[in-house]
């Protein structure tokens, strides 16, 4: 199986009827880089900075940080790479920024909402991004917006950044996209909103689960409601590809959904542009994409938008895995 499988590594995700889309990798370290063009990844498509955070015992330089943003965006070479900003509280702690202990961590002072609430620090990381744009194809995303003035205010810290650089002759790629993680219901609601503001939209499924059932992603008692295939989560799904493409804009997904080829006839269908998974999962992903046809996968998606239930769309889903 895994023999076969890996011939597929380095062949393009064409489905049947010619319909390419991008598979990239999702990664948090400087090493994963390289290792994901050998996994077949076409980019990447969620780099998670938090490791640089986490790894230190006190706040990362603008210098360090540059460092390793560079180090990946020369490893990709001409391929893309998004880059996420700090995605710390919930679950992940920071010894040296003392966050208060909460009665609910995933529903507190995390990723933007810290970030915004400490400007220094996210102008700081923008800056190194913005650096390192200079030396590769990056792209840039916020994680966890729940509304327009959270991107609004975040927008400007970029501009900020921008506008600094400029004035101190430090060259960076100033059409360098940004976009935010679909990874709250509120975002997902508003993304023909959100549309007409942002360059992409990549959709955060472990999250986005978690908040649209109410199931906490590391509680295992209530793990068997936690379900991408939830008929809600698909709806918003199919509302954030289907705003985004009214404004011609581009939308990735970087959650787990990604790389569960039960999911790719679905995922296909609905008009996903570009599937961001674990390395291990790009072999995998290419094979189904290359097995199945896109129109048709169009007529699955509708029908499978009208069942209620995560185990009969699951059901449904069975015939197509390695046909
Ligand atoms: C997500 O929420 O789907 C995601 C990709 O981000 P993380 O798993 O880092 O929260
Ligand atoms: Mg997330």
């Amino acid at each position: 199986e895994l023999e076969v499988l890996s011939q597929f590594t380095h062949q393009p995700a064409i489905s049947k009827d010619g319909h390419r889309i991008e598979v990239a990798a999702n990664i948090g370290t400087v090493a994963e880089s390289q290792m994901s063009l050998e996994q077949g990844a076409e980019g990447i498509g969620l780099f998670r900075t938090e490791f640089l955070f986490m790894n230190a015992t006190s706040m990362p330089t603008e210098e360090e940080q540059f460092e390793a943003y560079r180090a990946v965006a020369e490893n990709l070479r001409d391929h893309p790479v998004v880059i996420r900003t700090l995605d710390i509280g919930g679950d992940k702690e920071l010894s040296y920024l003392e966050l208060p202990k909460e009665l609910n961590p995933f529903l507190g002072y995390r990723a933007i909402r810290l970030c915004l609430d400490r400007p220094e620090l996210l102008v700081t990381q923008l800056r190194a991004i913005l650096r390192a744009s200079h030396y590769g194809k990056l792209k840039v995303m916020f994680p966890m917006i729940s509304n327009l003035d959270e991107w609004r205010a975040a927008k400007a810290l970029y501009r900020q950044a921008q506008e600094q650089l400029t004035s101190e002759n430090i060259p960076f790629d100033d059409a360098m996209e940004v976009g935010i993680m679909v990874e709250i219901p509120s975002a997902a609601l508003l993304a023909d909103l959100f549309a007409q503001e942002v360059d992409f939209f990549s959709i955060g499924t472990n999250d986005l689960v978690q908040y649209t059932v109410a199931v906490d992603r590391m509680n295992e008692k209530v793990a068997n409601l936690y379900d991408y295939f939830h008929p809600s989560v698909l709806r918003l799904i199919k509302t954030v590809i289907d705003a985004a493409h009214a404004r011609g804009k581009w939308v990735g997904m970087c959650g787990g959904m990604a790389g569960d080829e039960l999911a790719t006839p679905l995922l296909l269908g609905l008009g996903l542009d570009e599937w961001s998974m674990d390395g291990g999962s790009i072999a995998k992903i290419k094979r189904a994409v290359r097995s199945l046809d896109r129109a048709e996968c169009e007529q699955i998606a509708n029908s499978l938008l009208s069942i209620g239930t995560a185990s009969e769309i699951r059901e449904q889903l069975k015939p197509y895995l390695h046909r």
